[in-house]
Parts: C-alpha cells; sequence; structure tokens
C-alpha cells in the first residue's frame, strides 16, 4: 500500500507527473556515479544528497526500490573532439599514480563523504571496468542495427538515425555543445556533428593506459555507453528513473536514451530526475576549477557534514543553490536548536499509532510533492508542536528521520546537548551564582526562570550547581 500518489518533475515531459513504475510497486532506479579522478565536492554531493532522499522518499511511500549507480573509472571521454586530458589519466599524472589506484582511492573517498552525510550506498554500485564485455556486445548490436558505423578506427553512434534524438533538451537545434563537457574541437571522423563516440580504438589520447580488445581493435570505451551497458546489465529494459545533475542533461542522458532505445528497440526510461546546481560566487562548482569546497575542508572549519545535508534539504532540488558560509551557519544553528528540541522529549512510553498515521501520510505528501524537501523538514517543526505526547512525537521524528537521515533521533541520544547549549548553560550558572554573591537574589531567580522555560532545571548543592533536562 502506497502512502500517498507520488509526483515528480519529469524533464522529458517537462511536467510535474505522477510517479509511475514499469512494475507495480516497484521501483527501478539509476543514478549516474562519479568521475573518480578527484574527491567529490560539496556540488556533486548536493546531487547525491538529494538523488539520497529521493530513494528514501519512495521506499517511505512503499515502494520496493532496487538502485544501481556507475563508478566513471574508464572512458570519461565521448569524441575525438574532447580537449584537454583524458580526467582518469590526468588524475593519475598529478599523483604519481596508476589510473586504478586513482580510481580506488578516490572511490573509497567518495563513499566515505556519502557516509558522513548519511548518503545510503545504492544497492549496486559498478565500477565501468567491470563491464567492457557487456559495452562491446551493446556496441556490436548498434552496427548490426544500423545505428553505428567505424570511422577512423572509433565506432560513432550515428544521430541521424533517430527522429526525436532532442527529445530531453527539448531543443532540436545546434546550439546545443556536441558531445563533451569542456570545450569543443571538430571530429572530422563524425558523419554528423551530434555523433558521438562508442568505442575508441584510435585518438588523440594514444596514451590511454587502460585498453581492452575488441572486434574493432585495441580501445576503450566512450563514456556514455558505460550508463546504458550498466543499466541494463542490472535493471533490465525498463527503467523507471534515471537521476543526475542537470549537466548531465546533454550530451550524456540525451545520448544515453539514443542508445539504449535504439538497442533495445523501444522506449526504455519514464522518469528523468535532475538536480539543479551548487553555485559559489563564481559560479557552477567544478573539480575541474581547480578551487572546491569538499566535506573534509567543511570538518577541518569545524562543520557537521549533517548541517550541509540539512542547508541541501532546506531548498528545492529544481532551483540552483547559493552556497555561502553565512547561510550555513545559520543552518548550523537552526540544526543544533532542532535536535535540543527533540532530546528534550521524554524517552520513555508508548507512541500512538492511530495518532501518527496522519502525520506519515502529511509528511509522505510533502514528499510527494515533487520532492518537497523543505515542506518535509517543517513537519518535523509542525510534529514538535503538535498536541501529541512525546513518545509518539520520538515515533514521528525517528519515522521521518529514515528519509531526511539528519540523526535527528540517534544524535540527540549519543550527547543529549550539543556544545553551543552547554555553553549557554554553562554562562548563565555562572551569572547566576555572581548574582547570588552580589545578594542581587531577584536576579538570580530571574536566571533560574529563564532556563526553567527552556526546559532546564537547575540544582543546587554544596558542591555547586548542576543542570538537567526537564
Ligand atoms: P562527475 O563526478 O563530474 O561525473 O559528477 C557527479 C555528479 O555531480 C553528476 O550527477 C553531476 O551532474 C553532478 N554535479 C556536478 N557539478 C555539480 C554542481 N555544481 N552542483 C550539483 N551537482 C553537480
Ligand atoms: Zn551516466
Amino acid at each position: 500500500m502506497l502512502l500517498t500518489n507520488f509526483t515528480l518533475y519529469n524533464t522529458l515531459t517537462k511536467t510535474v507527473d505522477p510517479f509511475t513504475t514499469h512494475e507495480e510497486g516497484k521501483v527501478s532506479m539509476y543514478t549516474c556515479g562519479p568521475t573518480v579522478y578527484h574527491f567529490a565536492h560539496i556540488g556533486n554531493l548536493r546531487s547525491y544528497i538529494m538523488e539520497d532522499v529521493l530513494e528514501k522518499a519512495l521506499r517511505y511511500n512503499g515502494y520496493d526500490v532496487k538502485r544501481v549507480m556507475n563508478i566513471t573509472d574508464v572512458g570519461h571521454l565521448s569524441s575525438d573532439a574532447d580537449t584537454g586530458e583524458d580526467k582518469m589519466l590526468k588524475g593519475a599524472k598529478r599523483e604519481k599514480k596508476t589510473v586504478m589506484e586513482i580510481a580506488k582511492f578516490y572511490t573509497d573517498a567518495f563513499f566515505a563523504d556519502c557516509e558522513k552525510l548519511h548518503i545510503k550506498r545504492p544497492d549496486v554500485v559498478e565500477p565501468a571496468t567491470n563491464c567492457i564485455d557487456d559495452f562491446i556486445e551493446m556496441v556490436e548490436s548498434l552496427i548490426e542495427k544500423g545505428y553505428a558505423y567505424v570511422a577512423g578506427d572509433n565506432v560513432y553512434f550515428d544521430t541521424s538515425k533517430l527522429d526525436d534524438y532532442y527529445a530531453l533538451t527539448g531543443h532540436s537545434s545546434d546550439d546545443l555543445m556536441v558531445g563533451v563537457r569542456d570545450d569543443v574541437e571538430e571530429d572530422t571522423n563524425k558523419r554528423n556533428k551530434a555523433d558521438f563516440v562508442l568505442w575508441f580504438t584510435k585518438s588523440k589520447f594514444e596514451d590511454q593506459e587502460l585498453k581492452w580488445d575488441s572486434p574493432w581493435g585495441i580501445g576503450y570505451p566512450g563514456w556514455h555507453i558505460e550508463c546504458s551497458g550498466i543499466c541494463k546489465k542490472h535493471l533490465g529494459e525498463y527503467l523507471d528513473i534515471h537521476c543526475g545533475g542537470v549537466d548531465n542533461i546533454f550530451p550524456h542522458h540525451t545520448n544515453e536514451i539514443a542508445q539504449s532505445e535504439a538497442y533495445l528497440g523501444h522506449k526504455w526510461c519514464r522518469h528523468w530526475f535532475h538536480i539543479h546546481h551548487l553555485n559559489d560566487k563564481r559560479g557552477k562548482m567544478s573539480k575541474s576549477s581547480g578551487e572546491f569546497l569538499t566535506v573534509s575542508l567543511l570538518e577541518e572549519k569545524g562543520y557537521d557534514p549533517l548541517a550541509y545535508r540539512m542547508f541541501c534539504l532546506q531548498s528545492h532540488y529544481r532551483k540552483p543553490l547559493e552556497f555561502d558560509f553565512a547561510q550555513l551557519d545559520n543552518v548550523v544553528t537552526a540544526y543544533n536548536r532542532l535536535k535540543n528540541r527533540v532530546a528534550a522529549l521524554q524517552p520513555a512510553g508508548e507512541p500512538d499509532m492511530e495518532a501518527a498515521q496522519p502525520w506519515r501520510i502529511k509528511f509522505a505528501e510533502a514528499l510527494g510533492n515533487d520532492l518537497n524537501t523543505s515542506m518535509a523538514l517543517t513537519a518535523v517543526y509542525d510534529v514538535l508542536k503538535a498536541p501529541l505526547d512525546d513518545a509518539t512525537k520520538r515515533y514521528l521524528i525517528g519515522d521521518f528521520d529514515t528519509v531526511l537521515s539528519l540523526g535527528l533521533l540517534t544524535e540527540a541520544e549519543e550527547s543529549g546537548v550539543d556544545a553551543e547549549l552547554e555553553a549557554y548553560i554553562t554562562q548563565k550558572i555562572a551569572e547566576r551564582a555572581a548574582a547570588k554573591q552580589a545578594k542581587n537574589y531577584a536576579a538570580a531567580d530571574a536566571i533560574r526562570d529563564e532556563l526553567m522555560q527552556k526546559g532546564i532545571i537547575l540544582k543546587d548543592s554544596r558542591e555547586g550547581t548542576t543542570w538537567s533536562l526537564a
């Protein structure tokens, strides 16, 4: 039984659509994983946080979700028009390591960041280098079906064979960049400007470290075929939802649709979920810019990574988000206050499940409203204010936190109170002691009352004053 009718904006239809699945109650979900040549920046992680919330929201709503993510450890190239160096090779040269060493190190670093941000590991994580045979099989079939051709010893996808190549972008014009992420140079092998490489055997990137034998000679796969191949391998012929940042819409996802539908011979993916970018003052945060913020840097500056998760949840995934530390500081204060309010709930007693159910539905409706995470966060505050007993409030907050993953209950249980509150109480106790010493008993009592109002009880003894939460 589903809690609510879920709706989501679909990049393919350009409308907020009812969420539907190929098989009732089951969701096949695919996420473009990281290119593991450097640390993920907090912009990449905005995308992964929102995809994590989406996955958990679908599960909360009652769906059985299977989620697959690739790891781009080879083939971050899509045409000989790509400029610069292959990104994996660039990482390897920078750190004087092999490509596989680089891939392993940054894959581990990525999942360590995910853990800190409470991002669940997808059910299947598949490095591209594990699936070369699957890519070759797909490319062979595309050639057989007449959708691909060999030119200059590379295999290209022929985009002129499709009527609706630009369905995802909504454009049909030349003004879209062709086949690359960075700058563009013309690749003279191509029949059409939008064609892209499925398999490289001869490339200007001659010093490629990882190469495999293929029917077209020794080489390596193009970037887009990875996701089509891995998706088909683990999720079959029909995909319910595909996720990524908005920069993936073109060319990457456009080309995935082209390959997959040409190969399968039918429509492939029904929902396309794209997260808008995290920007800083200079624009889109990107790895290639060289300067970017990571989870470790936030930690070095004293921030709890979960405060960054809350920062992301406060804004809608379809709006660009501007990062700045003053905003993050505000979120830290709100996050600490929220945890304190949860910590002040009495742990004893059984929750009233009947009273809880309408709140659960309200929460599911917020998420089902095109993943309105700020509305879902507001549901936590509404529960805290509601005429419910503490046990039911605690139950509901724990339940909501299976999606929000802000550690609201566990953090509260572990630490009881945060450092900010502790410092405040200590200061108030000192002020009260000073007032008493000055025989200003009215001021001392006012401090006791002020703390009492905040649910903090003072106890005086010969050893001094101690406190507890009401
Ligand atoms: P990459 O490691 O470059 O392949 O990117 C991993 C994911 O992060 C992809 O889904 C990108 O679309 C996404 N992404 C890249 N830059 C940003 C950004 N500044 N804000 C949000 N998502 C981003
Ligand atoms: Zn992808």
